[in-house]
């Protein structure tokens, strides 16, 4: 059982999707499913212009950092990918200012206003919307809003990685919004995406940048229904696919059982004794700090086939992070607590009594 925040399991009808022979790009046959992908992605980020690159989420990164700063960028670094960004602007040589934080801690909208307001040349904020690296939600929207109160023409850009297909993102002050294939999505690795407002659209357009990851070609060719290099055309039919059935069974519903499923986990491993990590837990996935990490992922992993993730660099070993993404099971869900507590009894931690089960799922299907 894959329960890792990424990648994370592929269901079948996608798979099937895209089991199908490799049509050609430049056809009008492909056109088409371009087109409905397309328009399903803008309904799904509710913003007005979107892009498919083939690579991995950190390609989409690196193009709104070279695409959107202009003159200097703000990184929000509260984790690995939230240090990402300013190992980004450093590889292109682009001057940037970092907040960084303990990776439990998110960022304060105080302390991003400082920094705002500390240095007019900032005219691009990067920040996560989740940082995976301990699973904490960052303030993005009134962050935003507070931002654009003090100068309308800073772009925000947001790591929407674990948040697109998590939850509903309130867009209004977000400038370009990033996701992956391989978490809430459901898809084989390799597909980026990004929504654009119009602002971050007109930007680009004023000054493009790059080559592979010239957003303003991507753009104007995007809008044509093609891509300017060679599209990942069978993972574009996947997310047609999965796209479809999340909107026919109603986007709102996924995120609701995604926050119900994520608080159900919460409070489960609450109530065998584990302190949740991050001050503010995102609904991607939940992350505990323990010193045993190593000693439960292995026992999950050998005796009760649940496959979850550590943590890295100086949290290896020392969290868990179980994954809530995409259309997990109820009872892949309540398995998992299930596991963790009967783990906690193998290491002779504390012996087992169905608490972790019980919890879930009065939780879960009980309302409370
Ligand atoms: C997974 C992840 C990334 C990196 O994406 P890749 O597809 O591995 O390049 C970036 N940001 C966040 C928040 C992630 O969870």
């Amino acid at each position: 059982m894959l329960l890792t925040p990424g990648p994370t399991p592929v269901p079948e009808f996608v798979r099937k999707a895209m089991s199908d022979i490799t049509i050609h790009h430049r056809t009008e046959e492909f056109e088409a499913i371009f087109k409905n992908t397309r328009e399903l992605l803008i309904e799904l980020y509710d913003m007005p212009e979107v892009v498919m690159l083939a690579s991995s989420g950190t390609g989409a990164m690196e193009a709104c950092v070279t695409n959107l700063t202009h003159k200097k960028a703000l990184t929000i670094n509260s984790g690995k990918f939230g240090e990402r960004f300013g190992k980004i602007c450093a590889a292109f040589g682009i001057e940037y200012t970092e907040i960084k934080n303990e990776w439990d801690t998110p960022v304060s909208v105080e302390a991003v206003v400082n920094a705002i307001k500390a240095d007019p040349s900032i005219d691009a904020v990067f920040i996560q919307i989740c940082e995976s690296a301990g699973g904490l939600r960052h303030p993005v929207e009134q962050i935003a809003a507070e931002v654009k109160k003090i100068n309308k023409d800073i772009t925000i850009v947001a790591d929407g990685i674990t948040a697109v297909g998590v939850e509903k993102i309130d867009t209004t002050n977000l400038d370009a919004v990033v996701t992956g294939s391989q978490k809430a999505l459901m898809l084989p690795p390799g597909l980026a995406m990004i929504g654009f407002s119009n602002a971050a659209v007109a930007k680009i357009e004023s000054k493009p940048r790059g080559y592979y990851f010239n957003l303003a070609i991507e753009i104007k060719t995007q809008r044509k229904n093609t891509t300017a290099w060679t599209a990942a055309t069978t993972l574009i039919i996947g997310l047609g696919a999965i796209l479809e059935k999340l909107k026919a069974d109603g986007f709102d519903n996924l995120y609701k059982q995604t926050a119900l499923r994520a608080n159900a986990t919460r409070e489960a491993l609450k109530a065998i004794g584990f302190d949740i990590y991050p001050k503010t837990p995102a609904n991607a996935m939940t992350t505990v700090y323990t010193e045993q990490s190593s000693a439960i992922r292995k026992i999950l992993e050998n005796k009760y086939n649940v496959n979850i993730a550590g943590g890295q660099d100086h949290l290896a070993g020392k969290i868990f992070r179980i994954n809530h993404m995409g259309l997990v099971e109820d009872y892949e869900a309540s398995w998992a607590v299930n596991a963790v507590e009967l783990a906690l009894d193998d290491l002779g931690i504390r012996t087992f009594d169905g608490t972790a089960n019980k919890v879930f799922a009065s939780n879960m299907f009980k309302g409370n």
